[in-house]
C-alpha cells in the first residue's frame, strides 16, 4: 500500500513538507517537459519566462492541446482569480506574470476574477464591505503587473453578478452536492455559499465561449493547490458543449521565515513581501530573511550553502535575477561559498526597492481604467440558447 504523503494541499489548505512531484502524482497531471517547453517557446517567438525556464511552473493539464488549437488558428484565452482578504505579496503575482507574458506573446484576452464574495463565506471576521474593498485594491496590483486594458475583463463577483448568474445557474446544475463535498472538504457547518461559490469559480473558464456561442480554449495558470477547484470545471465541461480548461501549475514559493507558504493567513505579516509593505520594512524582512547559509562564515566559505531551502534563492530565482547568466551565477556562487549570505541579500535589496517603485507607478496608472474593466453586463442575451 503506497505511503500516505506527509503534507495536506487543498484549495483551503497547504501544510507539511510537500513533495512536488508526489503531488503531481497523486493530483493525476502531467509533467512539463523539455519538448513542451521548446514547443511553447516556438508558438511564443521568442525567451520564456523565468518561472518556466526555472521549473516554478512544472505541472500541467492539456498545455499540449492549447497549443495545437493556437496552431489552427483558434486562440485560447487566459484565467487566473484573487480571492480578497488583505494586501497582495509577492508571490501572489507569480501567475498573473506569467498571464501577462502569455497575452504579450500571443495577444489573447485576459479574464480576471475577484472573488470578493467567497473570501467573505470564508473568513467569518471579514465584513462584505472589506472583502470588496480589497478586491478593488488587489486588483489595481494585478492590472499594474501590465496586461493590456484593450484585452483584459474583470469579473468582480459581487459586482458582474448579472452578467454571471445565468451561466452560473447552468453550471450549478451540473455539480452534485456530493463532488462538491467531496472535493473540498466541506463540514457540515459550511455555509451554503461556499458551496455555490464552486459554480462562480467555473463561470469564467466558460465565459467567452458562453457569450460567443462557440467554444474557446481556456488555459489557467496557478498554484497546483488551486488544481481541486478545476477538475469539478474540467468534469463538467463537455456537459455543458465546452471545452474543458487547460492549467499550468506552480508551485508555492517558500516563505521568508522557512518553508511555509507565503501566506497572509494568521501571524505571518514577516513571512511575506507584500506590496503595501514600506521599504524599510521590505529591507528589514530581507535582512531577517531564512537562508540555507552555514552558522559561521568560515563554514560556508569552506561547505557553501543550500540554495534550495533558501527563501531568498527563491526571490532571485521568481524574478530578481531575470537573466540565467546572474541567476547561475548567484546559484554557483552560493554553493561554493564564493557568496555570503549577507552579500547576497545586499544585492538584492535593491532590485527590490526598484521593482516595488515601478510597480507602484503601474498601479497609479491603473487607477485611471479599471472601473472600465468590470464586466456588468454579458454581451448575449440571457435567454439565448445554450451551447450544451
Ligand atoms: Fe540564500 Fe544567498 Fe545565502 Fe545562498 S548565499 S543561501 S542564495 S542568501
Amino acid at each position: 500500500m503506497p505511503e500516505e504523503p506527509e503534507f495536506t494541499v487543498t484549495p483551503y489548505e497547504v501544510k507539511g513538507k510537500i513533495d512536488y512531484e508526489r503531488l503531481r502524482e497523486l493530483f493525476g497531471t502531467q509533467s512539463i517537459g523539455p519538448e513542451l517547453l521548446e514547443r511553447l517557446e516556438r508558438a511564443a517567438g521568442g525567451p520564456l519566462p523565468p518561472s518556466l525556464r526555472r521549473g516554478i511552473y512544472y505541472s500541467h493539464r492539456d498545455l499540449g492541446w492549447v497549443l495545437d488549437e493556437f496552431g489552427k488558428h483558434h486562440p485560447f484565452f487566459l484565467y487566473s482569480g484573487r480571492g480578497p482578504s488583505g494586501p497582495l505579496h509577492t508571490s501572489h503575482l507569480v501567475p498573473f506574470e506569467l498571464c501577462q507574458w502569455f497575452q504579450e506573446r500571443f495577444h489573447v484576452p485576459m479574464y480576471i476574477q475577484i472573488t470578493d464574495d467567497e473570501k467573505f463565506w470564508f473568513r467569518p471576521k471579514l465584513t462584505r464591505e472589506e472583502t470588496a474593498r480589497w478586491g478593488m485594491e488587489n486588483l489595481l496590483d494585478i492590472l499594474a503587473v501590465g496586461f493590456d486594458p484593450k484585452n483584459t475583463r474583470v469579473m468582480f463577483d459581487t459586482r458582474s453578478i448579472r452578467a454571471m448568474y445565468p451561466l452560473a445557474v447552468e453550471v450549478a446544475k451540473k455539480i452534485p452536492y456530493s463532488t462538491a463535498k467531496a472535493v473540498f472538504g466541506f463540514p457540515p457547518s459550511t455555509n451554503i455559499g461556499l458551496v455555490f461559490y464552486t459554480a462562480l469559480q467555473t463561470v469564467p473558464c466558460f465565459y467567452p465561449s458562453w457569450e460567443s456561442g462557440r467554444s474557446v480554449p481556456c488555459l489557467i495558470p496557478c498554484g497546483i493547490d488551486q488544481d481541486p477547484h478545476f477538475r469539478v470545471t474540467r468534469d463538467i465541461a463537455e456537459g455543458l458543449g465546452y471545452s474543458k480548461p487547460a492549467l499550468l501549475h506552480s508551485q508555492m514559493l517558500p516563505g521568508l521565515l522557512g518553508e511555509r507558504v507565503m501566506s497572509t493567513m494568521g501571524d505571518t505579516k514577516d513571512n511575506a513581501l507584500f506590496l503595501n509593505d514600506p521599504p524599510k520594512d521590505v529591507e528589514k524582512k530581507i535582512r531577517n530573511a531564512f537562508t540555507g547559509g552555514r552558522s559561521t562564515v568560515e563554514e560556508q566559505r569552506r561547505l557553501g550553502a543550500v540554495p534550495e531551502v533558501c527563501s531568498v534563492w527563491a526571490l532571485w530565482r521568481s524574478k530578481f535575477a531575470p537573466t540565467d547568466a546572474e541567476f547561475d551565477g548567484i546559484t554557483r556562487d552560493c554553493r561554493s561559498g564564493a557568496l555570503l549570505c549577507g552579500e547576497c541579500k545586499a544585492r538584492l535589496i535593491p532590485k527590490v526597492h526598484a521593482f516595488y517603485s515601478e510597480h507602484a507607478a503601474r498601479r497609479e496608472k491603473a487607477k485611471e481604467y479599471a472601473e472600465s474593466l468590470i464586466v456588468v453586463d454579458a454581451k448575449r442575451s440571457p435567454t439565448a440558447p445554450s451551447a450544451g
